[in-house]
């Protein structure tokens, strides 16, 4: 058999039950790596793994709410205990949803947070943690958004959060560089998921520069380079893919 770039590796991916999160789990088990993806879905998980198997990949799904200290240990030891190493996470689970400030309630805002951005420094802990056991490094890949970099009314809760991530990559990458854990972000534009499925592509389109919405795929193939041997001395930066709309 022709070896992958990615055999022998395993990677946690979150929110991976869907959208880019699932894009990223196929391009890494394309790539030959262990996938495990997580979500609250569990039916949506289940179709996941299908289809990543029927691909020749290999995939398993585990429940996780990833604001929940808890879940990161369940699934931690989990993942060392079957797949027996951690070498690249993908903190990728996210929710949105939009209201002007004077209406945006507290619970709303601390709500994507939870997940938004507490999620994700889990992730940074735990992945960094269970990286460590095997003390040969790994990929910390966190999915932000052009979000954090400018904004628009009716996100500032969103905007917050992702702004955070970007930073949080950089903080963790200081840290972590030492012990060869890289940790970058991506900086996705608007990515015709369920997330964006009530955008007008019509209205919002024409505004991007290369005049569409990108595919979950495009995404993936971020994730596939931070994650892979091909950005080995990469880290504590931001790729930014958003078809040219923070270049204006
Ligand atoms: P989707 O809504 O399609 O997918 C979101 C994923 O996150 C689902 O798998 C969902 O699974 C999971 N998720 C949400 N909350 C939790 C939670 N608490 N614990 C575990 N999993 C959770 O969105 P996208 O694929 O578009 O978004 C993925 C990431 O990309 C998000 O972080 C988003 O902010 C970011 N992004 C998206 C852009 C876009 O235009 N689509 C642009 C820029 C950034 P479940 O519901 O089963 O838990």
């Amino acid at each position: 058999m022709v070896a992958k770039e990615l055999d022998n590796r395993t990677a946690l991916v979150t929110g991976g039950n869907r959208g880019i999160g699932l894009a990223s789990g196929r391009a890494l088990a394309a790539a030959g790596a262990r996938v495990v993806l997580t979500g609250r879905d569990e039916r949506a998980g289940a179709a996941a793994v299908s289809a990543i198997l029927s691909e020749g990949g290999m995939a398993r799904f585990v429940p996780q709410d990833t604001s929940k200290e808890a879940d990161w240990h369940r699934i931690i030891d989990d993942v060392l205990g079957r797949e027996g190493r951690i070498d690249i996470v993908v903190a990728n689970a996210g929710i949105t949803h939009a209201a002007p400030i004077a209406e945006m309630r507290l619970e709303d805002f601390r709500s994507l947070n939870e997940i938004n951005l507490k999620g994700v420094f889990f992730a940074v802990k735990h992945g960094a943690m269970a990286m460590r056991r095997h003390g040969e490094g790994g990929s910390l890949i966190l999915i932000a958004s052009i979000m954090g970099r400018i904004s628009a009314p009716g996100y500032c809760h969103y905007s917050a959060a992702k702004a955070g991530v970007r930073l949080l990559a950089k903080a963790a990458a200081l840290e972590l560089g030492p012990e060869n854990i890289r940790v970058n972000a991506i900086l996705p534009g608007i990515i015709r998921t369920q997330m964006t499925s009530n955008f007008r592509e019509s209205e919002l389109a024409p505004l991007v520069p290369m005049r569409r919405f990108g595919e979950a795929e495009e995404i993936a193939n971020a994730v596939l380079f931070a994650a892979s041997g091909r950005s080995t001395f990469m880290t504590g930066t931001e790729m930014v893919v958003d078809g040219g709309w923070t270049a204006r």
